[in-house]
This record gives structure tokens, C-alpha cells and sequence, in this order.
């Protein structure tokens, strides 16, 4: 890289500092790596009071920062800190109104569900442009991370004209699931940012509400998304979530990068929470964990009997239906099934079910346990992933750290992500309809390699555990991207 690019990294989460789900673990690993490749990128996160001050003390470098909203003026400070063990600036904006209180999101995940969240992001976007005026920082690049700052894009655009420096910063959006939209009504979304409706494109389309996230796609300079697969589908009514068109009208700015996980925590040489630590030459200490497993859960301890993970929030992106249906295929062929998430009651019910079917061959955990799951993913053979869809997904690229063999539907990030054991570069098992068929024949095929052929079984778990989820791939290709929009 030629000139040091410096970019603004606009995210609602960040591990492991205020963490909900995937977007926090994108935020705390991705901009360190971009920093070792020479960007000059600083995240700006809300500062919640759920941020804990004493594990993470910050330091207010400004104040009194005027942000007009609701037709009044309010008040932000910034508070400058690091992202733990790295050298990337973190801007905290504290607005103890809009911004502290009621945790990360206003209810357990973040669907824009009551007007306060709504608020609480749009006065995040707009403290953001007051921020670059108070700093006196006008960086090259504002990088936007999902809904919470869809409407960003539109602001800088709007502020183009009274001033160049604004002007001059390019916009880039990153779509980390389509699912979750911020879609809210008009009259408040204008009212509460002072604007007029011809000041933002495209409300026709629902004329009733502002979509987040459609003005992020439709007002960004390039718009990505976390996996190369992902990108593509979302061009189709059926993973368009009814934004096919907009994305279609942009198909030429859009591309996909697939994530990468943190590799130093997710390293089974090195794990706090296994029984066992082992690593690419002491693979057979793998089977320890197994049995460490399968005592935790009460199930038989069998080294030879082969064990199916699961670790998930149980929605109707999951494909849980299929995974209960494929309770009796495991129990019948000797194998065990365990499964840790928590979620909707129907799949929860559907899992106490197969468990109470199966007592010796079902294990269901219905809550969430981080220790847990790091015990999943290390004594167990096999990991099931048959979602409807997945823009990335991280549990594959886990369970693989871990030699444990991935079974997933062909979408998303799975696809990219995952090879069949029927290619010569195979690290699991892919399968396409969204049929409970579908993964009962790749969980009858995976049965077959584990019990008639070892060598190439041991090849496949030496396959996953060397294939590269680390985050420098897609540092580059953002990099590239960067680049791009500062032509
Ligand atoms: P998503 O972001 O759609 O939930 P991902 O596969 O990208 O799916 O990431 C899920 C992450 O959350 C994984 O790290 C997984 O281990 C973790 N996780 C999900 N459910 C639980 C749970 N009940 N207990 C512990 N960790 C969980």
C-alpha cells in the first residue's frame, strides 16, 4: 500500500468488549489484522454502561459535542481506548440517554423492535458525523457494519454539499445478514433525523417505513457481505429477503468476503475450556475430549461411537426441524447426538423430544455455555450445520480448528468454506435441498467413512484442521476494497 488509507470503523458491537453475536467477533478481529497491513483505522462503538469501566477503562478526549435530533439539540463526549492487546483506537460516543442504558439491544437480539433501538442507532449515526467535525478527523473511508448504520451512507451524502472534507470520505457497507433489516416508520425515522422524504432514495418501495438497511445498500459508495456465496444469493427472491431488486440494481458494487475466525482463541493446543489440549500430531488426544464429552452429557463413554455436535441459536435459519428428524438416523446407527442453543420454544421442545426418545444417544442443552461449547466442538466427530441460510457462519471454521468434521447445506459461507469428502481437497460433508433427506444421507455417508475406512477418515480430520480460517485472506481483500473506493 502506497499512502496509509484511514478508515472509520462504524460497528453497534465489538468483542470482547460489548458482544451479542457474530458482528462483535468481525469488529474486535478484523480491524486489528488491518492494522498490521498498514490502514489507519479506528472503531467508533456506542459506549454503552454495559461496557465494564473497570476492565476496560477509557479516556474523554472531547466534550460537549452538539447532535441535533428530535428536534433538539443533545450532548456527546468521546472516550478513547484501544481494543484489548492491540494498538486500533477505539472512539466510544457517551450519550447517556440515547446510548447507555437498556444493554446493547432493547430485547435479546437486535431487530429493531421498539422505537428506543431505533433512536438509539440513529443518533449513533448521526453523533458519528458530528464526531468527524469535533476530531477534526476526516478519514478516507467510512466502513459501515450492518442496519444500526445503514443510514450513514445517506447522511454523508446529504452533508456533501456544505462541506468538501465530508464530501471526500467514500462510503463502504457490509452486510452481515440480510435477515435483520431496521425497518421503522417513516414519520419517526424523518422527524427524529430532521429530514424531508425526497431526502433519502427510494422510500417508495415500502412507502410506510425507512429500511435501514436497504438506505445503506442503496447510499453506499461499494456494499460487500461475509462470504463470496452469500453475496450471490442475495440477489434471488429466495435469500433477498425482499431487497433483490436494490441489490440486483447494485450487483456491480457488491461482493463477497468471507470472514475468517479468531485463530489464538479458537485453538485446541491452547483451549482453557477442553479437557484435553492437542493439536495436528497428537490428534489421538482428540478421543479424550470425546470421552470427556460424553461423560458431561450422561451419555455411554465409547471412543468408537461416533458423536454429532451442534452448537446454534435455535431459529428457522438453523435448520433445526432437520436436525431432530435425524435424532432416530444417529440413535439407530449407534452414533450420538448433542446439541447446545437456545431459542425458539418449538425447536427447543422438538430437542427435549428426540432426547427423551433416545436417552442413550440424545444429549440436549438447552442454554448457553460457552465452555460447553468449546467441549463440543473438540470431542465431537461431527459438527451439523444445515442452515437455510448463512451469510458466513463461524461454528464450521470451529469445529474444523478443532478436527472436527463439519456437515453442512450448501449455502452461504458454508458452501465456501466447506469441501465434500468426495473432492480430492474434501474437510467435510455438503449437501443441498433444505430436506431432512438431504442431511440423513450426508450423516449415512459420514457413518460409512468413520466406520470402513480410517485412513481416509484420519485424512479428512487432518484436511479440516489445516484449512486456513485466519483472518489475514480477507484483511487483503478488504484492503483491496479500500483501495478501490479511494480511486
Ligand atoms: P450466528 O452468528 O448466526 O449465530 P455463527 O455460526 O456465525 O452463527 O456463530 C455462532 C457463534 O455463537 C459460534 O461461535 C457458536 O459457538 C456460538 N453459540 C451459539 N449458540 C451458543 C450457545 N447456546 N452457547 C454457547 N455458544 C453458542
Amino acid at each position: 500500500m502506497n499512502k496509509k488509507i484511514s478508515v472509520a470503523f462504524a460497528t453497534a458491537e465489538l468483542t470482547p468488549i460489548a458482544k451479542v453475536g457474530g458482528l462483535a467477533d468481525v469488529a474486535g478481529a478484523l480491524p486489528p489484522v488491518l492494522k498490521e497491513l498498514g490502514v489507519d483505522i479506528r472503531v467508533i462503538l456506542p459506549k454503552y454502561s454495559v461496557i465494564d469501566d473497570a476492565k476496560y477503562p477509557s479516556k474523554k478526549i472531547a466534550e460537549d459535542i452538539l447532535v441535533e435530533v428530535n428536534g433538539r439539540t443533545e450532548k456527546i463526549s468521546v472516550f478513547e481506548m484501544a481494543i484489548p492487546n492491540t494498538k486500533v483506537t477505539i472512539y466510544l460516543i457517551d450519550n447517556k440517554d440515547y446510548l447507555g442504558e437498556n444493554g446493547i439491544y432493547f430485547a435479546p437480539t437486535a431487530f429493531a423492535d421498539s422505537l428506543g433501538e431505533v433512536h438509539r442507532f440513529l443518533f449513533f449515526s448521526q453523533a458519528i458525523v458530528q464526531l468527524f467535525r469535533a476530531l477534526d478527523w476526516y478519514p478516507d473511508i467510512l466502513h459501515c457494519q450492518d442496519w444500526h448504520v445503514g443510514i450513514l451512507p445517506g447522511l454523508l451524502n446529504l452533508a456533501e454539499a456544505e462541506e468538501p472534507r465530508l464530501k471526500k470520505i467514500a462510503s463502504l457497507f457490509t452486510i452481515h445478514n440480510l435477515a435483520n433489516q431496521g425497518a421503522w416508520k417513516k414519520e419517526d425515522i424523518l422527524s427524529f433525523l430532521g429530514l424531508k422524504e425526497s431526502n433519502l432514495p427510494s422510500l417508495s418501495a415500502d412507502p410506510k417505513n425507512v429500511n435501514l438497511i436497504q438506505q445503506g445498500i442503496l447510499n453506499a459508495d461499494l456494499i460487500n457481505t461475509v462470504s463470496r456465496t452469500y453475496a450471490k444469493e442475495i440477489l434471488t427472491p429466495e435469500y433477498g429477503e425482499g431487497l433483490e431488486t436494490e441489490l440486483q440494481g447494485r450487483r456491480d458494487d457488491l461482493s463477497g468476503i468471507v470472514n475468517g475466525i479468531d485463530q489464538a482463541r479458537f485453538d485446541p493446543a491452547k483451549d482453557p475450556d477442553i479437557a484435553v489440549h492437542f493439536n495436528l500430531e497428537t490428534i489421538q488426544d482428540k478421543k479424550k475430549n470425546k470421552a470427556a464429552l460424553q461423560e458431561a452429557c450422561g451419555l455411554p463413554v465409547d471412543g468408537a461411537t461416533p458423536v454429532f455436535g451442534i452448537v446454534s441459536r435455535l431459529t428457522d435459519q438453523k435448520g433445526i426441524e432437520h436436525v431432530a428428524a435425524s435424532a432416530a438416523t444417529i440413535a439407530k446407527r449407534g452414533g450420538q447426538l448433542i446439541l447446545l442453543g437456545t431459542g425458539a420454544k418449538n425447536f427447543e421442545e422438538m430437542m427435549t423430544e428426540a432426547q427423551k426418545q433416545f436417552p442413550t444417544s440424545v444429549s440436549a442443552h438447552l442454554k448457553f455455555d460457552a465452555a460447553l461449547a468449546q467441549q463440543i466442538y473438540a470431542g465431537s466427530d461431527f459438527f451439523l450445520m444445515p442452515s437455510r441460510f448463512e451469510p458466513c457462519g463461524l461454528g464450521q471454521m470451529i469445529a474444523m480448528r478443532y478436527g472436527t468434521i463439519p456437515i453442512v447445506r450448501a449455502t452461504g459461507g458454508l458452501k465456501d468454506t466447506v469441501t465434500d469428502a468426495s473432492q480430492s481437497e474434501g474437510n467435510g460433508f455438503v449437501f443441498e435441498p433444505y430436506t431432512s433427506e438431504a442431511l440423513n444421507e450426508a450423516i449415512n455417508r459420514a457413518f460409512d467413512l468413520y466406520n470402513d475406512n480410517p485412513e481416509a477418515w484420519l485424512s479428512l480430520i487432518k484436511q479440516a484442521m489445516i484449512y486456513d480460517s485466519s483472518w489475514s485472506t480477507a484483511a487483503e481483500e478488504y484492503v483491496r476494497l479500500y483501495e478501490k473506493l479511494l480511486k
